[in-house]
Formats: structure tokens, sequence, C-alpha cells
């Protein structure tokens, strides 16, 4: 057996998975919660039972070591799990890593480095790792980044018309996020239709709590809605996603805010939350259908801006042969999919209601027939993007490099 313990640290959470690589199953998986807070809380699935815990978890180091003594107890054993590798998502690779690198102390370095583009992500990505690689020193640590499968963008996308000095000086250009999601669905929109990814031109609409678009032309992604940070493009659960540059001047020369104010204002009360205080697709159905005002008017502002990003990317690409919903939202919401693809006949889009019915777990086509637009919902799965990159490279590292995800 070959499996990958894949781990993602945020700053006061851990979520983890245990792959098997060749069958693509979660064998066991869990989250870690309320990191530093007087109670946190621990939960762990395996063979269809789920052990909940509430108790202080410190700090990550305690988080993990809890992880570790939950498999002991629940199983399945560590030991006999044939584990080849730990897989750590990190969140901005900037423009360093544009694929899935074995774990260094140099690599931590430069992820380290990273930090000012991500604040909020890069240092509890590399805490995790740091644990990590004390729990599991014999093991290879790999790092897939959620920037680097838009590396690729050309540069008249990645660019933003400012003072290109200040620009070189800040790293300040488009970077995308959600990467190892877009990649992993448009490839296997591939692998389901029988044909070959450069075949096919797609638009991948990853909508979850945090949500992106991105166009990808024969498996190259060459457009994507996220920029320096995970901020910019759609409408989101608490993210305000594009809006004119200057609300952030005008708030603080005139609203007294500070740098944080507009930063706490934009990330989390804004979006879906801040126009209607509901931040989940299906609290939000309630209230619209109860005639919330707010409610109708938020729904109305997410979908109007996911359908401009439908039609830039149509004139981006030029002929889109695909396109794919997927993440919390493009797999469970028929009325978002419905309604962002409405009336677009003459492009040849069309969702038909009855394949697009329900919550859909397995990849489905749900356009007519006669659409030149294949549109699908394809359910993503970043943690087995993660544990395939992981054997991948730890697979093709040449042999005297092994050792060096090694404590
Ligand atoms: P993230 O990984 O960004 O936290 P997910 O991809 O898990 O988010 O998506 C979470 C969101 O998916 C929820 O906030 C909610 O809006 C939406 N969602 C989950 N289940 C459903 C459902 N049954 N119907 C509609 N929306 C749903």
């Amino acid at each position: 057996m070959s499996t990958v313990l894949v781990v993602n640290s945020g700053s006061s959470s851990i979520k983890y998975q245990l792959v098997d690589t060749v069958h693509g199953s979660a064998l066991a998986s869990g989250i870690v919660e309320r990191i530093g807070e007087t109670v946190g809380s621990i939960k762990h699935t395996f063979a269809d039972a789920t052990t909940s815990r509430t108790d202080p978890v410190p700090d990550h180091g305690a988080g993990l070591r809890a992880v570790l003594d939950l498999f002991r107890e629940q199983g399945p054993d560590l030991q006999e799990a044939g584990i080849v590798a730990v897989g750590h998502r990190v969140v901005h690779g900037g423009s360093v890593f544009g694929g899935p690198v074995l774990v260094t102390d140099e690599v931590m370095d430069q992820i380290d480095a990273l930090s000012p583009l991500a604040p909020l992500h890069n240092p509890p990505n590399l805490t995790g790792i740091r644990v990590a690689r004390e729990l599991f020193p014999d093991v290879p640590h790999v790092v897939v980044f959620d920037t680097a499968f838009f590396r690729t963008l050309p540069e008249a996308a990645a660019t933003y018309a400012i003072d290109k000095e200040v620009a070189a000086a800040y790293g300040v250009r488009r970077y995308g996020f959600h990467g190892t999601s877009h990649q992993y669905v448009s490839t296997r929109v591939a692998e389901v239709l029988g044909r070959r990814p450069q075949d096919l031109n797609q638009i991948v609409l990853h909508l979850g709590n945090g949500a992106s678009a991105s166009a990808v032309r024969g498996g190259v992604a060459v457009e994507t809605s996220m920029g320096l940070t995970p901020l910019e493009g759609l409408v989101m659960g608490t993210r305000s996603g594009d809006l004119d540059p200057a609300v952030l001047i005008h708030l603080q020369r005139n609203a007294g805010m500070s740098v944080d104010d507009v930063d706490d204002l934009l990330n989390r009360r804004s979006g879906l939350k801040g126009l209607s205080g509901e931040n989940d697709f299906r609290a939000l159905h309630g209230l619209v259908d109860a005639g919330d005002p707010d409610a109708v008017l938020a729904l109305d502002v997410y979908l109007h801006r996911l359908r401009k990003y439908v039609g830039a990317y149509c004139a981006v690409l030029g002929r889109v042969d695909v396109i794919a919903f997927t993440a919390g939202v493009g797999e469970n919401d028929e009325i978002v999919r419905a309604r962002a693809l409405e009336n677009l006949e003459s492009l040849g889009i069309a969702v038909d209601l009855e394949k697009n019915a329900g919550r859909i777990r397995e990849p489905r086509i749900i356009s007519p027939d006669w659409a030149t637009t294949t549109v699908m919902v394809v359910p993503t799965n970043e943690e087995l993007a993660i544990a395939r990159q992981a054997v991948d490279l730890v697979g093709d590292a040449p042999d005297d490099s092994a050792d060096l995800g090694h404590a």
C-alpha cells in the first residue's frame, strides 16, 4: 500500500487526511480546531466511525500529537499504513515555486520569505510543516502550493497596471489561488470526457467559502480571478472580491479606518455575509425564500459577478469547450449553477434543469445535448491531488535527495 498523510495547517486549525493514492480514497481524516483557545476540538474519522474530543490544544505541536494519539487508539495504525510521504498544503509560493517540492531547510526559509504576501496563511502552514517534520522524521515531506498551477499565466494576465518599479519591489502581481483544485478539476474533466487536456478550453468555477474562476487553455492556466491575495475576483462567503481600489483610500481617509480595519472589513465582514448577514448558501436560500431583501440582493450580486467572469473568460479563451463547477457551492447548489448560466443560449451555453437537479457527488454533464459548451459538475479533491503530487515527486526524486525531507 502507498499512502500519503496530507496536512493542511491553518492559523487555528489542522485538517488532515490519510490518502490511499493507489485507489484514490481517504482511509482516515479529521480536523483539529480552535488551537490556542481555552477549549479546542478534534474530530477523527476512520472506518465510518467518528471520534470527537474537546480538549485544550495549546499549539500546533499539541494538535498533531493528539492526532497521532487518535490514530493509535482508533486506527488505522500509521506504522502499518505504508506512508511514503507527508504532503503539506502551502498557500503562497510566490514567483518562486511552480510545482511541488521536497521540504528542506532552504525551502522552509523561502516559504517564510513569502510570508508578507500571505501573512495569515504561510506562517501557520510553516508551523505545521515544522511540527510534522519532528513527528515524522523518517518520511519525505512535500509541499504543494496553491499558487503553482497559475505560474503559467501570461504576463498580460498576471501584470497589474501600476508603476512597474513599485510592483517589482513588492512582488505585486497576480498569483492566483485554489490552483490545486483548478488543476485537479480540469484534469478530471478531460479524463471523464475521454479527451486529451491539450484539446480542451475550459472555465473552472471553484465556488466554496472562498471562490475563484480560472480559464484553462489546453491544460495550461491562462487567467484566474484571485490575484496578489485570495481577496480579488468573485463575491465570496465573507470576502468582497473585486472593488474599486479607491474604496480603501476613501475609507481610510474619511471613515477613520486603519489598515487592519480595512483588512478585516474586506476579508471577514464583506461578501454574502456583509450584504445579508449569512455566508452559507443553505441559510441564504432560506432567507431569499422568505423574501428577505438583503438576501435577495446578496444572491443577485454574487450571480452577477459570476456571470461577468464567465463572459470575460469566454472572450479570453475564444472557444469554450467546458465550464466546470466545483467545491461546496458548485457541487451542491443547483440554483447557483442554473442561474449563473441562464440566458446564454446564444453563446451555446445552457443548463438542463433535470440533469442539474440536486447535490452532485460524481462528475456529471448538466448541459443539454445541443449545447456547444459542455457544462459539468466535477467534485474537487484537493487532498488526493496533493497526495498524488507528493507520490510523483518522491517517486521521481533521485536517490540521494530522498533524504532531503528528513529532519
Ligand atoms: P471552503 O473549502 O472554501 O471552506 P467548501 O468548498 O467546503 O468551502 O464550501 C463551503 C460552502 O459550500 C458553504 O459555506 C455553503 O455555502 C456551501 N454548501 C455546502 N453544502 C451546501 C448545500 N447542500 N447546498 C448549498 N450550498 C452548500
